[in-house]
């Protein structure tokens, strides 16, 4: 049976910690909900855009909410998912939709950002997302 790559310890037996490679201990105390490794490259592969150094940092993002013992660390999403809580449209911090991940020049620290499955990010005001397409106004644009 495998260990968990992160406390090395437990073992992990069911499919979604297999998956992953953590424990769901693991996997709730760092909020690392998946192992960087099974996230497909994002970003082409060319060196820094800005200094032209070939080595980057990839980063699962994440984010932290609330203090002490009631502290969360879960991945920062482009979104969230909004569901009903007591009738009142609410944030889901449990369902980040559209996992942040950066890539970070080790010689300059320039970062970019990109976003795992973009299409699956809800829109709408809700989510406080909008589709912004310039295909419209190319032909118009002042750097035709
Ligand atoms: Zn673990
Ligand atoms: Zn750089």
């Amino acid at each position: 049976m495998a260990t968990c790559g992160i406390c090395k310890v437990r073992k992990i037996d069911v499919n979604a910690e297999r998956m992953r490679g953590f424990c769901d201990e693991c996997s709730d105390r760092t909020g690392i909900w998946w192992s960087i490794e099974s996230i497909p490259p994002l970003r082409p592969v060319k060196p820094c855009v800005r200094c032209n150094h070939p080595q980057l940092v990839r980063s699962l993002m994440r984010e932290t909410r609330g203090y002490g013992n009631g502290s969360v660390v879960a991945p920062m999403g482009l979104a969230y998912d909004v569901t009903e809580f007591w009738g009142n449209p609410t944030a889901n911090d449990r369902a980040p939709q559209g996992a942040v991940v950066a890539y970070a020049c080790l010689q300059c620290g320039f970062t970019e950002l990109y976003t795992w499955l973009p299409h699956l990010v809800p829109i709408g005001p809700q989510f406080g997302t909008e589709i912004v397409d310039v295909s419209t106004s190319l032909d118009a644009g002042p750097f035709r």
